[in-house]
């Protein structure tokens, strides 16, 4: 009944995350959730908030994380910007902050939302080649602009930026705003959260979906002047008031209390990454360096599609784009130890 459909429909370009398999027993190693579970105080808090409270609405601000936030990073509250995600938080950014007379610059290989929600806000974009590292340079980025957006480490080759590089753009770039998608800063990078005071262009996008190991529960936040904080907040306030239930709240500031849990775990992803990282390599793959709880690896003798595929049949999925330049690349996300040696033994038998 397309005919009931606004115009714009019709053009959309929808996003296709990952799949959710239904059948239990896969190894799953294929949207970048973290293998092991979020911290117990987490689970205790989420528990304590099922009760007939549920009955009343959260509170709109999220003020109790915003706080948690803000005393973790040592910034102010109206600093603080919090969603459904850090995919919601980034279609507010793109919403609020993109629409201008110029395009917006974007990696070629990069997160696969981005043009996505260019077409559903109508912003025009331009895509800039990685280098033949398929590292993203900076220096490429100095075109007038309506923004630039950048993940670091970038998805989804896991190639990590140094904050020196993003002060330099900073520097350059000072009339539209600079977001950079923090999604997995937290398995071995350096956050451009402490530049935010000195540039007041400069917004930092982070989630609990991947190093506090919360994906099911929907929390992102984005970090950066108030002002910019503000205009996120009025289209927020235009949208939906509650993007966060009493549970999600409750359980982000717990998550963010428990520092020990946190830095355990990502240390013990960043050790599986490295372990992965020389076992595969001793398979023949060639891997690029990656700062993310994930490998990003192509074999020169085998094609990465049918790879994914085989993979597949033996109960471990990975990820595989089909776009050029990265056609034979397989995306492994960090799994357990044991997952980690299932994934090699099979991979092992197939090349
Ligand atoms: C996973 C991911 C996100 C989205 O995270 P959510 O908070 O789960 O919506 C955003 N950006 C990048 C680069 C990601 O990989």
């Amino acid at each position: 009944m397309s005919q009931f459909w606004s115009p714009i429909v019709h053009d959309l370009d929808p996003y296709v995350p990952g799949e959710q398999p239904k059948v239990a027993n896969l190894v799953k190693l294929n949207t970048n959730e973290n293998p092991y579970g979020p911290s117990p105080k987490v689970l205790e808090a989420i528990r304590l908030g099922v009760s007939d409270q549920l009955r009343l609405y959260p509170d709109p601000n999220a003020t109790q994380l915003k706080q948690a936030i803000a005393d973790y990073h040592n910034i102010e509250t109206q600093q603080v910007f919090v969603g459904n995600g850090s995919d919601e938080v980034l279609a507010h950014i793109f919403h609020a902050l993109f629409q201008h007379d110029a395009a917006l610059l974007f990696p070629d290989i990069t997160y696969s939302f981005y043009p996505v929600y260019c077409k559903l806000y109508q912003i025009d974009y331009q895509t800039v080649p990685l280098d033949k590292n398929f590292v993203i340079n900076l220096q490429d980025y100095s075109t007038n602009n309506a923004g630039i957006i950048f993940p670091n480490p970038n998805a989804p080759t896991g190639c990590l930026l140094s904050l020196n590089d993003i002060e330099r753009l900073l520097q350059r770039n000072t009339q539209s705003v600079v977001v950079v998608d923090e999604a997995y800063i937290d398995f071995g990078g350096e956050s451009a959260i402490s530049l935010v005071n000195t540039y007041p262009n400069l917004l930092v996008t982070q989630t609990l979906s991947k190093s506090r190991s919360l994906a099911s529960l929907r929390i992102g936040l984005a970090i950066g002047h108030a002002d910019l904080i503000e205009a996120l907040v009025r289209v927020k306030d235009s949208f939906n008031s509650y993007p966060l239930d009493s549970l999600a709240i409750s359980a982000g500031v717990e998550a963010f209390k428990d520092q020990h849990y946190f830095e355990q775990t990502c240390q013990q992803v960043i050790a599986s990454r490295e372990w992965l990282t020389a076992e595969l390599s001793d398979l023949g793959f060639e891997i690029l360096p990656s700062a993310a709880n994930f490998i990003f690896a192509t074999h020169p003798q085998q094609d990465a599609g049918e790879l994914a595929l085989a993979l597949r049949g033996q109960g471990v999925i990975v990820r595989h784009f089909k776009q050029d330049r990265i056609k034979q690349f397989l995306r492994i996300t960090i799994g357990t130890t044991e997952e980690n040696q299932h994934f090699l033994t099979i991979l092992d038998g197939l090349v």
